[in-house]
């Protein structure tokens, strides 16, 4: 199911996965990875953009109640196994970073939709921050397997946060990496260097996630390239993930007509040009 918010669509099959952990290690000073082998299939049935429901552990400091939203970082090669790349945040994903290996953790999913991808296409720009990566990652793998050119705009704090090595996965990409700490991340710079790549190189499709201002940023950029696809993932706070609790609704303008519809069920993946005013994240 892609990215159509306004013209609703097939639901995923959702289950809850007892899952073992494989690996859990720290990627850097803020981020861990974590690999899960599940009691089931679950590699061949999630798609890139998807999530699951996380059941944080509880330990001695932390009692998480809700679960966790998390996309999926990883899935395969055996079908049982799945990866997440998470920031070690709050209560749920500092319980979650205790987690040894060889303990378990419960998982809901996958839930969501994926993004619009063709393996026709030429080439796709992908402009990601912070935890987007965990979220396109798989999309930057469908592509590199497909044969399509990626492009992709890495913006961070500094260079030790950059986490090009975990993004591409081995994948080849025309990186251009922009940082907060020069000024080469501010909405001018970033704005002047999606103009000149779209200019240059024509990709089929752009697509972004992690970041308020880079979602701005390329609504307002993409007004001027109507033919690109342009898709975000979203990473709305919410609690149930599975469209019963309507805490993650957002305003969407569907061909002129405003609608409300929720991230978790309808999403998380929308087009760019749909998203209607603030979101709360990055
Ligand atoms: C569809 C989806 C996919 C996501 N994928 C990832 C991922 O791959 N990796 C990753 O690290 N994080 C991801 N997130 C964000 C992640 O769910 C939150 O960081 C996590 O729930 C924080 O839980 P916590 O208990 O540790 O923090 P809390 O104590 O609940 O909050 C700590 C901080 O995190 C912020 N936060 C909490 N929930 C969210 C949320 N849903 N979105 C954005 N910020 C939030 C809070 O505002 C606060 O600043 C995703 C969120 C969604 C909705």
């Amino acid at each position: 199911m892609s990215a159509s918010p306004c013209g609703g669509g097939k639901a995923a099959t959702v289950a809850s996965h007892r899952c073992r952990v494989v690996e859990h290690y720290w990627v850097n000073q803020r981020y861990k990875y974590i690999r899960l082998e599940a009691d089931s299939p679950i590699a061949t049935v999630t798609q890139a953009g998807q999530f699951y429901q996380l059941k944080c552990p509880t330990t001695a400091e932390h009692e998480p109640f809700l679960l966790r939203p998390m996309s999926v970082y990883g899935a395969g090669p055996e079908d049982n196994r799945i990866e997440f790349l998470y920031n070690v945040t709050g209560v749920g994903t500092k319980a979650m970073a205790t987690l040894p290996e060889g303990g378990y953790m419960d998982i809901v999913g996958p839930l969501g939709n994926t993004f619009t991808f063709s393996p026709g296409y030429r080439r796709i720009l992908v402009v990601a921050r912070g935890v987007g990566l965990a979220t396109m990652a798989p999309l930057v793998r469908e592509a590199s397997q497909a044969g399509v050119a990626i492009t992709a705009v890495m913006s961070a704090r500094s260079p030790a946060d950059l986490m090009e090595k975990e993004f591409l996965r081995g994948a080849v990409a025309d990186v251009r990496s922009v940082f907060d700490a020069d000024g080469s991340s501010s909405v001018e710079a970033v704005a002047i260097l999606i103009r000149d790549l779209i200019h240059e190189q024509q990709p089929d499709a752009v697509y972004t996630c992690g970041s308020q201002r880079l979602l701005m940023l390329l609504q307002r950029v993409l007004n001027d390239y109507p033919h690109v696809t342009a898709e975000v993932a979203m990473e709305q706070h919410m609690a149930c993930g599975m469209g019963v609790c309507l805490s993650c609704v957002r305003m969407f303008d569907c061909d002129g007509d405003r609608r409300f519809l929720r991230v978790c069920r309808e999403g998380p993946v929308f087009p760019i040009r749909e998203v209607v005013g603030e979101v709360e994240f990055g």
